[in-house]
């Protein structure tokens, strides 16, 4: 297929971004903003968590809890051009699963969906994190405004038994491409795979230092996968790291101003808790975290159950409750246990 103009292309939308496009007739309370397209099988790595690796038994038409039927090129290009239009769909972002030979693809890929799309729809492309400079050089030139390079394993030892790769590289990567393409890199980092949220964080802080965009999802166990027996992390936790984490990403929370018991549990934040509250009480620390727009709706859960990621906001309630859990055992600037 590589190099190959004319051949139609094999898209995976995810099934609710079908719904999304009117292409499936799904009913959802939570319909994307972005629109998630998988391209290609099964990848060529082997992350003990992912639906897509190598030694997976899950189905080829699966990514996270989330299924991804194939959609004919003409149609979905049609009902992308549609809905960027409308404004219902305001960021599109393929996940690659192919590795390096699969390049030439996501770029024709890429130019074919940017194509479609409506003035000012962003763009993100999801890439395997042993690409190269070049190879995301030629991604962005294809239409895309940012490819995210997924870091998700939290500490050197998680990397290389999850990732099965070398944690100092793929950071390296990060840094590089971070200074490449000012403001155009992303990743991701996955709780609850069995780092501490010690090293979650001060990963976090260190990547905003450089400039990346930063996405936090929660881990979930998929039958299939080498990581199936491991538990999904524990809510209290969850709330903790997502609390810490938004305000890391809008730059008023800095490594310095953290503190950690000595199994890397965050106790401390400093910032006085008033100031906290009043700016997290709609509860928008808890939505999904990544690039504008971006709200994977039950990516990470099933529905009925609470949620790890709101992919709306969240309601009156539903923000008490998350930031009560998020805060329940922490201690903010100037009160008692703090500094
Ligand atoms: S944060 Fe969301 S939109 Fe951005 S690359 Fe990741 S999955 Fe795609």
């Amino acid at each position: 297929m590589a190099g190959d103009m004319a051949e139609k292309l094999r898209f995976r939308p995810s099934a609710g971004t079908m719904a999304a496009l009117g292409l499936k007739d799904i009913k959802s309370d939570a319909p994307p903003t972005t629109a998630y397209i998988m391209l290609g099988e099964k990848c060529v790595r082997d992350c003990s968590f992912c639906a897509q690796a190598v030694h997976s038994t899950s189905g080829a038409g699966r990514l996270s809890r989330v299924t991804w039927p194939e959609a004919g090129e003409d149609e979905l290009l049609a009902a992308i051009k549609k809905a960027t239009a409308e404004g219902s769909i305001r960021r599109v972002c393929v996940q690659t699963v192919g590795g390096r030979g699969a390049l030439e693809t996501v770029c024709i890929a890429v130019s074919r969906l940017r194509a479609a799309c409506h003035t000012g729809t962003a763009f993100s492309v999801s890439f395997s994190a042993t690409a190269g400079l070049d190879d995301i050089g030629r991604i962005l030139d294809s239409g895309a405004d940012r490819v995210a390079l997924a870091i998700d394993a939290c500490n050197p030892k998680l990397h290389r038994r999850i990732k099965k790769a070398d944690m100092a590289a793929s950071r390296a990567l990060i840094t590089n491409a971070a200074k490449a393409f000012p403001g155009r890199i992303s990743t991701h980092l996955i709780a609850g795979m069995g780092e501490t949220e010690e090293e979650l964080l001060k990963l976090a802080s260190s990547l905003k230092e450089e400039g990346v965009g930063l996405g936090l999802f929660a881990f979930t166990p998929l039958r299939g996968t080498a990581m199936e027996g491991h538990p999904a992390p524990d809510m209290a936790s969850y709330r903790r790291v997502q609390l810490a984490f938004w305000l890391i990403k809008k730059g008023l929370l800095e490594e310095g101003a953290m503190g950690f018991d000595g199994s890397g549990r965050l106790l401390y934040v400093g910032l006085p808790r008033a100031e906290v509250e009043g700016l997290a009480f709609d509860g928008e620390p808890f939505r999904t975290s990544g690039c504008e727009w971006c709200n994977r709706p039950y990516y990470n859960e099933r529905p009925g159950t609470e949620l790890y990621n709101y992919p709306a906001p969240l309601s009156r309630d539903e923000a008490a409750r998350a930031l009560e859990e998020a805060t329940a055992r922490l201690r903010f600037a100037g009160e008692e246990g703090g500094r």
